[in-house]
């Protein structure tokens, strides 16, 4: 197969992707290449042949199978990847990623131009996209801030399942933040959300001098903190209750987290929705398609 290198799909226009993806085998060709198909299956069929071609078939949903020259067993193509167990095709699994990334992610919008008809099946894929930038992030953490530079940080308990409509594989905590300005995040897991825990981390992650933003949980009054480090940051609270005005810009933010997302960064987030005392918060993180990429 010749190789292409990869496109840079943070700079593509809408024509371009839907130029890319705009039949079966250009779309299988793509993933192929984005490392989301295999070129070549990685294990051999049940009577341990490695004799494989892709061959075509018209009753699997992506027209083609991987077929055993040898012995003439067959194995989907989806087998071992991120696309097993869906029932959509690969165009309208593709195009979800490509128009979430870019917060094109409205319900009406997706059914209209995806053509995805079922609530319960967007709001499926939107969380498990979600979960997978979340976890981009948990391994791919920088460090953030400095002087004149904003920082949100915030905790949420998180639900991990494995795959789309995979099963649950528990809940945990994680605490994160993203920079204003230059949108750059850490996330870390954490298994507790004391002083001793998150102070720590705040100090690993987030340069001196930076500004603070975050709720009125009692950790975060220790950020100054003689023992942890005072006048280390700068420190604002908001309060997720009720709207505020932010101190430096006199913008008036919203605790409405959609407001937040689109005045932030026009970009989808991570929702990190609490439903315990602290109220409903939002770390919004920048989010490309490249970050489904990852192994
Ligand atoms: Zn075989």
């Amino acid at each position: 197969m010749a190789y292409a290198p990869l496109p840079a799909l943070d700079d593509l226009s809408n024509r371009e992707w839907n130029e890319l993806t705009s039949n079966l085998e250009k779309t299988i060709n793509l993933c192929q290449q984005l490392g989301l198909l295999h070129v070549y299956p990685t294990k051999p069929c049940p009577k341990m042949h490695n004799n494989w071609y892709l061959g075509a078939c018209s009753t699997a949903l992506d027209e083609c199978k991987w077929r055993c020259r040898t012995c003439k067993s067959s194995r989907s193509l989806r087998k071992d990847t991120f696309f097993e167990d869906s029932r959509l095709t690969l165009q309208q699994i593709l195009d979800l990623m490509m128009y979430w990334c870019q917060g094109l992610d409205s319900h009406k919008f997706i059914r209209r131009n995806i053509q995805i008809l079922g609530d319960a099946t967007i709001v499926d894929w939107k969380n498990f996209m979600r979960d997978l930038c979340l976890e981009y992030f948990i391994r791919n953490s920088v460090v953030i801030g400095g002087v004149n530079h904003v920082v949100e940080i915030d905790e949420s308990a998180w639900t991990k399942r494995k795959y789309h409509r995979g099963r649950r594989v528990g809940t945990q905590w994680v605490f994160g933040g993203i920079d204003r300005d230059t949108r750059e995040c850490f996330a870390v897991l954490v298994g507790r959300r004391d002083p001793p825990t998150l102070i720590p981390l705040i100090h690993q992650f987030i340069l001196p001098g930076t500004t603070i933003y975050s709720d009125r949980w009692p950790a975060y009054n220790l950020i100054n903190n003689e023992i942890y480090g005072p006048k280390r940051y700068i420190r604002q609270t908001v309060n997720h209750s009720v709207n505020f005005v932010d101190p430096i810009t006199g913008t008036k933010i919203s605790s409405n987290s959609s407001d937040r997302i689109s005045r932030l960064s026009n970009l989808p987030s991570i929702n990190l929705n609490l439903n315990d005392n602290i109220g409903s918060c939002t770390i919004t993180l920048i989010t490309s398609p490249l970050h489904f990429f990852f192994n």
